[in-house]
């Protein structure tokens, strides 16, 4: 597992955490949208970021063992105490953000926290972007949610290669990743004012 942070402005008054992960492990494919989509979008939002002043600290987590039922995301969770948890203001999780034409902003469980996927729901429709809610209990949000956390998983559906040799890097609709990326800097903009 990968760490890295970009720290809140010193005169930054009350800063939380905001947590931007994705898995870097694949199955035994090419795992192109599966998920190097995901982790490519992650360190393009950590670049753009890095030249900002920021009221927030901004964590990137690259996670692995995600395929072996998020064993990385969850020994980490379980790594924090109460107070980390409680600094951490929410996490995005994007998991497969390459190939489909609609944009899926879930939550694991239909009754968690929806802090951040209504801003994420809000931004796409000003974005005029295709887009479907719903819940989703396998990938990376799931062990930061069990514990309390606002989550948005962000990805494309549906894409028919998935965990096979087909999900290969000719298939990423570049289209996708950019409205991955444009909507997240918009999100995050707004919170972390
Ligand atoms: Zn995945």
């Amino acid at each position: 597992m990968i760490i890295a942070t970009l720290k809140a402005q010193k005169e930054a008054k009350n800063p939380k955490t905001y947590i931007l992960g994705a898995h870097y492990d694949g199955v035994d494919n090419p795992a192109a949208n599966d998920n190097a989509s995901g982790t490519a979008t992650m360190m393009e939002i950590t670049k753009q970021l890095s030249k900002k002043k920021l009221n927030h600290n901004i964590q990137f987590m690259a996670f692995g063992a995600e395929e072996a039922w998020m064993v990385g995301s969850t020994k980490y969770v379980e790594s924090l105490s109460k107070q980390q948890k409680d600094d951490i203001a929410g996490m995005i999780n994007f998991d497969m953000v390459g190939v489909g034409d609609s944009l899926g902003i879930f939550t694991s469980y239909p009754e968690s926290k929806q802090h951040l996927t209504d801003a994420f729901v809000q931004k796409a429709k000003e974005m005029k972007l295709k887009y479907e809610r719903g819940t989703l209990m396998a990938s990376d949000q799931v062990p930061f949610e069990d514990a309390g956390i606002p989550t948005a998983l962000i990805f494309y559906q549906t894409d028919k290669n998935y965990h096979t040799d087909n999900d290969t890097i000719d298939k990423i609709q570049k289209e996708d990743l950019q409205n991955s990326l444009n909507i997240t800097l918009d999100v995050l903009g707004n919170l972390t004012k």
